[in-house]
């Protein structure tokens, strides 16, 4: 007979998931575990667990590849994200979208909250959400609160790309997609973003689609 997975302790579920070899199962838009909001991480893991469900989900994101993943988009529902982003893109992308590396970081138990009014608008995609992509408007700089894997308190000013990294995986701890946030009207094929919106900012797909963007 099988049980509930929400009864289940979050540990063995954990266990369950690490049993196997390989990289995680990304679920994908439509699993209700993308859509309830993630518990706060209070010690569920032992040390040790937590660093290896940790190293699964660094593994699955570099294996997908993203530059981010949340615990909901594996079917654990607890305040913990991985983020890592080379950054191999042209300078002048990484001008206009402010894309710089962000070294690999976990963040647990995480919250933001803008700075400033300053809105940075570009295409966003997400492994549980295959294929597509679309603009989000988002706060260019944000204030990041939380801790890291060994319980450190995180409060630091993020800004450019990584900003959006950040809102991107805490959203998903609130069960928020991008999708909600994003401009109906830029949704876009991986296909039709690599052939025609690579510019380094969508305005010309806002132009040729018909979606606004912030001034
Ligand atoms: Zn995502």
């Amino acid at each position: 007979m099988s049980t509930p997975s929400h009864r289940v302790p979050v540990a063995e579920q954990v266990e369950e998931l690490l049993a196997a070899e390989g990289p995680l199962t990304v679920l994908a838009a439509g699993d209700p575990v993308l859509r309830r909001p993630a518990e706060p991480f209070d010690g569920q893991l032992e040390p040790a667990l937590l660093a290896r469900f940790v190293e699964a989900l660094r593994r699955t994101m570099h294996a997908a590849p993203g530059v981010g993943l949340a615990a909901p988009q594996v079917g654990i529902g607890l305040r913990i994200a991985v983020l890592e982003d080379p950054a191999p893109v042209p300078e002048e992308v990484r001008r206009a979208r402010g894309r710089v590396p962000l070294p690999f970081r976990v963040l647990v138990n995480p919250s933001y909250e803008p700075v400033g009014g300053e809105r940075a608008a570009f295409f966003e995609g997400c492994l549980s959400v295959p294929g597509w992509q679309a603009v989000v408007a988002r706060p260019a700089r944000v204030r990041l609160t939380g801790a890291d894997e060994h319980g450190r308190a995180v409060d630091e000013v993020v800004s450019g790309w990584p900003a959006r990294i950040v809102q991107h995986e805490t959203d998903h701890l609130d069960g928020v997609l991008y999708l909600d946030r994003a401009e109906p009207r830029s949704l876009s094929s991986h296909q039709a973003v690599a052939e025609r919106w690579n510019q380094p900012t969508p305005e010309e797909a806002a132009r040729a689609l018909g979606f606004p963007l912030p001034r």
